[in-house]
């Protein structure tokens, strides 16, 4: 683990000890695939979403840094039981927070502690990997588009890196 911050790192190393909602969903209507080449980390999200557009059930798979299985774990506890475009407006907020460097929202909880990541570059595409996910995802199940798995990529070789 990166040298966060004390409280930072308790919240990431508890969420990456103790993944949420981690392993396959059977019932899942929704799925998507990414991938961080620059890290190797990897997750499958499998999403079961009901007719209000709820995201009933949420569970994903995958290997990689603890960054990334925390970013995981937490974001899986957020969206669980919650709408989808409520899930939307907390990949924008989480946008913000990490790439705009806005402070942490409120109502993100414990999903501040991944602002801690925004001191190293790199471990920003770690810490996004999983929302990146859950986006596709989103999208993926409003084409209804049920038979294929979308890939997301966070390597951006062109971006800086500091
Ligand atoms: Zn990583």
């Amino acid at each position: 683990m990166v040298n966060l911050d004390d409280l930072y790192r308790e919240i990431l190393l508890d969420h990456y000890r103790r993944p949420r909602n981690r392993g396959p969903l059977e019932t899942a209507n929704a799925s998507a695939e990414g991938s961080n080449p620059l890290c190797g980390d990897e997750i499958t999200l499998e999403l079961q979403l009901d007719d209000d557009g709820r995201i009933a059930d949420v569970a994903f798979t995958g290997d990689g840094c603890s960054i990334s299985q925390a970013s995981s774990s937490l974001m899986t506890e957020y969206v669980r039981g919650r709408k989808s475009d409520e899930a939307t407006s907390a990949i924008d907020a989480f946008q913000a927070m990490m790439i705009e460097g806005e402070e942490a929202p409120e109502e993100l909880g414990d999903i501040g502690a991944l602002a801690g990541v925004r001191k190293f570059p790199m471990r920003v595409k770690c810490a996004s990997l999983a929302w990146k996910t859950l986006e596709l995802a989103l999208a993926q199940h409003d084409r209804h588009d049920d038979a294929t798995r979308a890939t997301v990529t966070t390597d951006e070789r062109s971006t800086s890196n500091g």
